[in-house]
């Protein structure tokens, strides 16, 4: 399908076009257009053959058009012209923090800054102050914003590694000389930022494995090939390693790949300790050499008399003591999520109906989804006034009576504003079955106001779960600063819960504040923060987030069953 490029396309000419100053309505109906795209479940292609493209929300004639032009030709002249018009560099500009399209074009006009690196260069030599609109304290956040951008590029979130790998391994998994496969490092032990991907296999017929992964179309460069390791570059620039190994050490180097290093040094110190010594390829006594593991992970661990230890753990973050202890924490699991809580629809910046995200929930085995659109004080996300609350509330009654063994809870994803007060009245918060409230501007408070900020609206009684409470987006903004033992004490005092969001560039709480939450006794909520279908998939991310932090079944509010859900965000009456 050619959807996800087409909407590609939308998203960048948007950009060009506020580069060039032009009409924000035009700029904002590509962006929406693109989304649309993005959510779109059916073949656009099929769409454009059948004459019906204008029948997609947000496209009429001319967007129609331009899609046509695209299936047709691979090109959409337009774009091609603003890309002559304007260095492609800029586009680039515009994911430093503090430089919006206004500050691109000037940038590029009085010093023909063309790209991040011209950038740098000039925020070092200082020479960024002069212009109009910047000042000295600003290229100091030019800088760090440029760092963010290239370490993101260095590691990419774990949402694309996981995509990729499972791309990857579902092509070798079909092929019937693949025995065993399994992904191995840092995207096993699910890390929010992946460097490169390792794949293990077992295989009887390595070297047809091996032609078949170096000859991927995603595979951009062959950087090594052999009979047992093979290495490629993507097209998009990540390094993908395959290795081969024998069945009886499956277990061994699955575990040795998988590290982390520190977790298995303190697991070579172990098996030492008893006279044993563990590589890649298993267990062995030390002094005759013998092999009494290596075939099953678990086995492993067994032998050191330690329960299986699940990959997010491995971090020695005391997991070998709790293992020890009997102590481990019994994760929470993707099948026990039994709704989410954080959906957006049509209504504000979503790219579905109502019902069709509750159809799509339904199918996925969920009890409930909370629509949750954004507030007044979010034009630019299309946020409902109050008015078109009202309206939203009484649409959700009419299709829950229509729908069985499924509820749609009313909700809204409300503005905390400067001051921390919350843009909608109280009494219409009072009548929503779920209230997630979320910072959505002024990062750059200083931690005391921000903490004020925030717990005011924690305190708020009507508010349930506070979204994305840290504000970091991966690779481009870093987290605002909080008080953040003030800010727990004060969620769990008030029975708010936290979110741990599982938009890929959020995942926000991370793992360390998920543990920390655990620690001081709050509830979390896991969810998607969905504006398409699609993303009700990234569910999982948000789990894995929740596993890191040692989380379990009974931390995570969105795991009960919908009466008990009920009674806990149920507001005072
Ligand atoms: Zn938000
Ligand atoms: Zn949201």
């Amino acid at each position: 399908m050619k959807n996800l490029e087409i909407a590609r396309v939308f998203m960048e000419i948007a950009d060009l076009l506020e580069i060039k100053g032009e009409n924000p309505f035009r700029i904002r109906a590509y962006r929406r257009a693109a989304q649309n795209l993005e959510g779109l479940t059916r073949d656009i292609a099929e769409e454009a053959g059948k004459g019906t493209l204008e029948g997609i929300p947000g496209i009429g004639k001319d967007l129609a058009k331009k899609i046509d032009e695209y299936l047709k030709s691979g090109v959409v002249e337009f774009y091609e012209r603003l890309k002559e018009e304007i260095p492609e560099g800029l586009l680039d500009l515009l994911a430093v923090p503090g430089v919006g399209p206004r500050t691109a074009k000037l940038l590029y006009e009085r010093l023909n800054i063309q790209g991040l690196d011209e950038l740098e260069k000039m925020a070092r030599e200082h020479k960024l102050k002069d212009l109009p609109g910047l000042k000295e304290k600003t290229e100091e956040n030019i800088l760090r914003g440029i760092q963010l951008i290239k370490s993101g590029r260095e590691r990419m979130h774990l949402g694309l590694a996981y995509s990729l790998a499972d791309e990857i391994i579902s092509t070798l998994k079909s092929l019937p000389e693949v025995k065993q496969i399994s992904p191995a490092g840092s995207l096993r032990r699910m890390k929010e930022t992946v460097k490169d991907i390792d794949i293990l296999i077992v295989s009887s017929r390595p070297a047809e494995v091996m032609e078949v992964f170096v000859n991927l179309p995603l595979a951009g460069e062959i950087l090594a090939r052999g009979e047992t390791k093979s290495s490629i570059r993507t097209r998009e620039g990540t390094q993908v390693d395959l290795r081969v190994v024998e069945p009886e050490c499956f277990g061994a180097a699955l575990a040795y790949f998988t590290g982390s290093k520190a977790h298995n040094i303190r697991l070579r110190e172990m098996a030492r300790k008893k006279g044993l010594k563990v590589n890649e390829y298993g267990i062995f006594k030390e002094k005759s050499g013998q092999k009494i593991a290596g075939k099953e992970e678990a086995d492993i661990y067994q032998t050191l008399n330690l329960p299986f230890i699940p990959p997010e753990l491995r971090e020695d973050l005391g997991e070998i003591e709790a293992a020890r202890k009997g102590n481990l924490p019994s994760l929470v699991s993707p099948k026990q999520i039994r709704g989410d809580l954080h959906v957006h629809s049509k209504w504000s910046d979503g790219a579905h109906s109502i019902e069709e995200l509750a159809r799509a929930a339904r199918k996925i085995g969920y009890e409930y989804v909370a629509v949750t659109d954004h507030s007044q004080s979010l034009g630019i996300a299309g946020g409902l006034k109050e008015k078109d609350l009202l309206k939203q509330i009484d649409e959700i009654g009419t299709i829950n009576r229509k729908l069985k063994g499924f509820r749609l809870l009313t909700g809204t994803e409300v503005d905390i504003r400067g001051d921390g007060s919350l843009d909608i009245a109280d009494e219409l918060l009072a009548r929503l079955d779920v209230v997630v409230a979320a910072i959505h501007s002024g990062f750059k408070q200083g931690k005391e106001k921000l903490t004020k900020r925030m717990v005011r609206a924690i305190k708020n009684r009507y508010v349930n779960i506070i979204a994305h409470p840290s504000g970091r987006l991966l690779g481009e903004r870093e987290a605002y600063e909080l008080d953040w033992e003030e800010v727990m004490r004060e969620a769990r005092k008030n029975r708010t819960a936290l979110e741990i969001n599982a938009y890929p560039q959020r995942l926000d709480l991370n793992d360390i504040r998920c543990r920390q939450a655990k620690e001081l006794g709050l509830s979390l909520a896991i969810s998607t923060d969905s504006h398409t279908i699609n993303q009700f998939g990234t569910m999982n991310l948000g789990v894995a987030t929740a596993r890191r932090g040692w989380l379990e079944k009974k931390d995570i509010i969105n795991t009960l069953p919908l009466p008990q859900l009920i009674k806990k965000v149920s507001k005072p009456v």
